[in-house]
């Protein structure tokens, strides 16, 4: 049994001034081998909890031949260019189309991929590859939590599977479970029947972490409907709020054998219970930068972790806000760790060399939604290549980073800057320590995002705060200027109702 695996995986924020093109997959934070093509795909990911980590178990456990071909992948960011897509999909269908037959194909997407023609570049990937392969090879796609799930992606697919964690500890055993399905879909075992449900409504980023609440009543319901009967398996995903497309919102997936009906009962009880508990999924909170520092600095022991929610980085933002940095140094933090995404700063300090001092205006500098640059002095006290690796399950299971030649600045005012290169998130504290700088020491810790830097740093922290910080990734929805969302969707458009019919 022979089975393709290839995937483009992005998450594309279209309010982001970052565009997307060729460079961006060959210089990535997040893949700092850029495009993987064949081997060099087992070589990266074979060791490591991400979804081509699972393929490559789940081949050795259910006995069939994975055929790795290629894997692009980059940090989110904004809209993919045409010449991009059109130069990595074709490459990956060439690849398809030379190496066949096939018994399965394996489409690894992150699930809310924009490009400057196809707002749903996932289903455009998808259809590609059923109308190469035909309706008779099985395709499968494995999804990231965050997915836009469209009606194209399921129509043009045999299966479709989601992580159910965020953060994403659970890509792997994901994968594993997929491949499974899918040999038995190949096998003739199942017949696959799928419906999606795409209740009006958007789920705030404040509210996606899975281990609370509400969230964990969604992820039951999810689990309660995979034994319902006929039911194969079951999906939620959450939603990407920064995507502005007509699918942006939540989505609820359900596969059964041979049973339309099933599958959409099932797929219409998930939706409904999340419909159910829309006011609360919505919900914007968290406190400003001014009153977090406040709280953090009348917190007797730390760390206290700030989230900085308008700069998520694997959400698609600069990565160089200065807003909580700013508090800080106006509020006297002295005892302070953050990153800052600012390459000409970068650029001074190594030419002024380890061990100078320097001042310098850092930060603020991609566009004007991540507050102004701000004027420091301190002194140079290590460069690095940014290159670090986590063996430890992170989000979505990355292991290999690259932040782009990196400077750790030590502030007069007090603070540690680690000026970074490329925008590569906060989801590990070996970015730190292969900096020699010990995160535990610091009795403030900043991280740019919001669910994912978790699994790193909750546990070293006493307090943990989501900041409500505007940026590219603001938790303020309303705030952007949205074009081709659907309408009425919740909580854009409060009446909105469901079902539909
Ligand atoms: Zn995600």
């Amino acid at each position: 049994m022979r089975i393709a695996a290839f995937g483009i995986h992005h998450e594309t924020n279209t309010f982001s001034t970052f565009q997307v093109d060729l460079q961006a997959f060959q210089s990535s934070g997040l893949q700092r081998e850029g495009i993987l093509r064949g081997d060099q795909i087992r070589e990266f990911h074979g060791d490591t909890e991400s979804c081509f980590g699972g393929y490559f178990e789940a081949a050795d456990k259910y006995g069939f031949e994975l055929v790795p071909l290629l894997f692009a992948a980059t940090d989110p960011a904004g809209t993919i260019s045409s010449e991009a897509c059109e130069s990595i999909l074709g490459e990956a269908l060439q690849m398809l189309r030379d190496q066949g037959p096939w018994d399965g194909v394996i489409l690894n997407q992150m699930g809310a991929a924009v490009s400057q023609e196809f707002p749903d570049m996932d289903g455009e990937v998808a259809r590609r590859t059923r109308e190469l392969v035909g309706p008779d090879v099985p395709v499968i796609m494995t999804l990231d939590l965050h997915a836009n799930v469209s009606q194209q992606m399921a129509d043009e697919t045999d299966a479709l599977f989601i992580y159910r964690t965020n953060p994403h500890l659970d890509a792997r055993p994901l994968a594993v479970k997929a491949c499974k399905i899918l040999v038995k879909i190949i096998n003739g075992e199942i017949d696959p029947v799928s419906a999606l449900e795409m209740p009006p409504m958007v789920i705030s980023i404040m509210k996606q972490d899975t281990s609370e609440e509400p969230m964990t009543q969604v992820i039951d319901a999810v689990v309660e409907a995979q034994d319902f009967a006929d039911i194969v398996d079951t999906s939620t995903g959450e939603g990407y709020p920064w995507s502005d497309v007509n699918e942006c919102g939540t989505a609820f997936y359900a596969l059964a054998d041979g049973n339309p009906e099933a599958a959409r009962n099932a797929a219409r009880y998930m939706a409904q219970r999340a419909w159910s508990l829309r006011e609360e999924l919505s919900a914007e909170s968290g406190p400003s930068a001014a009153d977090a520092i406040r709280d953090a600095l009348a917190t007797p022991e730390g760390p206290v972790l700030l989230l900085d929610a308008g700069d998520n980085i694997g959400a698609g933002s600069a990565g160089d806000s200065t807003f909580i940095l700013q508090e800080a140094l106006k509020q006297g933090a002295t005892s302070y760790l953050t990153t800052i995404r600012d390459t000409e700063a970068v650029a001074t300090c190594v030419n002024a060399g380890i061990g100078s001092d320097v001042t310098l205006k850092i930060g603020g500098k991609q566009d004007d939604l991540h507050g102004e640059p701000i004027e420091v002095t301190g002194k140079v006290v290590t460069i690095s290549d940014g290159k670090f690796e986590d063996p430890e399950p992170t989000h979505a299971g990355w292991r290999y980073f690259d932040g782009g030649t990196t400077v750790v600045l030590q502030t007069t005012a007090g603070p540690t800057i680690v000026l970074v290169s490329t925008r590569v998130g906060n989801v590990t504290r070996q970015q730190f320590y292969s900096l020699d700088l010990r995160p535990e020491e610091f009795h403030i810790i900043v991280a740019k995002g919001v669910v994912s830097p978790r699994p790193a740093f909750q546990k070293i922290s006493k307090k943990m705060i989501v900041v409500n910080t505007a940026g590219a990734t603001s938790a303020a929805l309303s705030s952007f200027d949205y074009r081709r969302r659907r309408r009425p969707l919740y909580p854009f458009e409060p009446d909105a109702a469901y079902p539909s019919d």
